[in-house]
């Protein structure tokens, strides 16, 4: 039998593969981890805010050390007409600190890759994992372009597109409903300006969560997250939908950056950095089997991301780690077959990962069928009610509301909102029992 070139081998560096690199080489074994970037995070963008406690369960000295830019303090939730919009806000009490921070990819997935390395992994960077190595049907390594290395058991935390394991059969391509293309723009803004207009005292940071607007009617939403001196803004639509339309990504973004109930907190902001990427959006029906001899999947390779919450890369941080502690005790053992590796996924289920991932199976696709609905038609009806109810115009109140009820119930009649009643009701049923 030839030599193992590593114990556990891992693909990507994001935010799954650090953290499974972190675990792995904590628990004194030999770890290597291959990235394609110049360098772990080159290549990686998202909103984006880190959780704070799924993080210090890796990182646990992150608050004190790591690159953060704002605590998150401030949570919006805007449902935009075509040029009115509502916006619902929650201050988070932060008394007892954060529970999430934005942070800038490259600089967070450089600190983690320190984090790794630190602890004893060997980060490769500048190479790309062409294909695994497989013999007798079990996986015993990768090859890159010029090498192939042994090792007993990879862990493949390569993101979305996931392109070895479509290769290996182990993951089926991505229908193109169940991926969104995502774009987002980093906007420079003074540090006092976005205190002011934000409305956040020094180092608090806000986030939006945007529905409507440019994407009414479409599945898709917007995002923006205050950083230090920076604004992060994107849209995130899915492929189906951006097939059937007419409009590109960008298009969508600057329409968004234009909408009345945006534009006063972008004003004389530049554009920095624009940056786009997929987001899986399969929730658990598109979980591939994340098992194999010799061979685990972690993060958005394995389809783990929670799109109603914008939560991937907590999902990304613990499945690294759960697949590195699997490993572990599978290196331990000296059994590096599918059913020793089977712990990974009996650490998954037992998670908040797998809990939440089936609370919200039957959402996305809920939302995909309904979007005219639930992305369309109520959005435009609260700001509709807003309208009425602000309005002072001489118009008997009573009379107001009727011809609000009756217009409403002329656009989509009773049977309609009834069956639209029962599937929220449906949805929200399956989250809570
Ligand atoms: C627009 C957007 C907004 C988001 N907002 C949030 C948010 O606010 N909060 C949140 O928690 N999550 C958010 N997410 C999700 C989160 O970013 C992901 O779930 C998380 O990054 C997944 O981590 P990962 O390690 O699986 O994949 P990634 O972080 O994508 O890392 C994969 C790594 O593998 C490398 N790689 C790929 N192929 C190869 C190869 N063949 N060889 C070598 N290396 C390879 C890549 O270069 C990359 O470094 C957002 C995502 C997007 C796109």
């Amino acid at each position: 039998m030839k030599e193992f070139d590593a114990d556990i081998i891992i693909v990507g560096g994001g935010a799954a593969g650090m953290a499974a690199a972190l675990t792995a080489a904590k628990g004194g074994v030999k770890t290597v981890l291959v990235e394609r970037g110049d360098f772990c995070g080159s290549k990686n963008m998202f909103g984006g805010a880190i959780y704070t406690t799924p993080t210090l369960e890796v990182y646990p000295d992150f608050v004190r050390e790591a690159p953060l830019e704002r605590g998150i303090a401030k949570h919006n939730y805007a449902l935009l007409g075509k040029n009115d919009g509502t916006v619902f806000s929650y201050d988070e009490g932060i008394e007892n600190g954060y529970h999430a921070y934005s942070v800038f990819r490259p600089k967070w997935d450089r600190w983690c890759a320190k984090k790794a390395e630190e602890a004893g992994a060997y980060i490769v960077p500048s190479t790309v994992v062409t294909d695994l190595i497989k013999e007798d049907g079990k996986f015993v390594g990768i090859k890159t372009e010029n090498e192939e290395y042994r090792a007993k058991i990879t862990i493949l935390a390569d993101g979305v597109n996931s392109l070895l394991a479509k290769k290996c059969g182990l993951r089926k391509p991505m229908e193109p409903k169940n991926a969104a293309l995502s774009v987002k723009q980093t906007l420079s803004l003074s540090k006092e300006k976005i205190e002011d207009r934000f409305n956040l005292d020094e180092n608090n940071g806000a986030v939006y969560t945007i529905m409507g607007g440019p994407m009414l009617g479409i599945t898709g939403l917007g995002f923006l997250y205050t950083n230090i001196d920076t604004i992060s803004i994107g849209v995130g639509i899915t492929l189906s939908d951006l097939n059937e339309g007419e409009k590109a990504p960008y298009v969508y973004l600057e329409e968004l950056k234009e909408h009345p109930c945006l534009k006063p907190l972008l004003k004389g902001a530049e554009v920095k950095e624009y940056s786009a990427h997929l987001i899986p959006e399969g929730g658990y029906n598109a979980i591939p089997q994340l098992y194999f001899d010799g061979l685990v999947i972690a993060g958005d390779a394995a389809s783990l991301v929670n799109n109603i919450h914008w939560e991937g890369s907590n999902l990304a941080m613990i499945s690294g780690k759960y697949a590195a502690l699997s490993a572990l005790d599978a290196i331990k053992k000296n059994d590096f077959s599918a059913k020793e590796l089977s712990s990974y996924e009996k650490r998954l289920n037992e998670s908040f990962i797998i809990k939440d991932m089936k609370a919200y199976k039957n959402v996305i696709s809920s939302i995909e069928n309904n979007s005219d609905a639930f992305l369309g038609f109520y959005p435009e009806k609260i700001n509709e009610f807003f309208a009425a109810f602000t309005s002072t115009d001489s118009i008997p109140k009573r009379q107001k509301y009727r011809s609000y009820i009756l217009q409403t119930l002329k656009e989509r009649n009773i049977l309609k909102l009834s069956v639209d009643g029962i599937k929220i009701a449906k949805l929200a049923l399956e989250a809570i029992l």
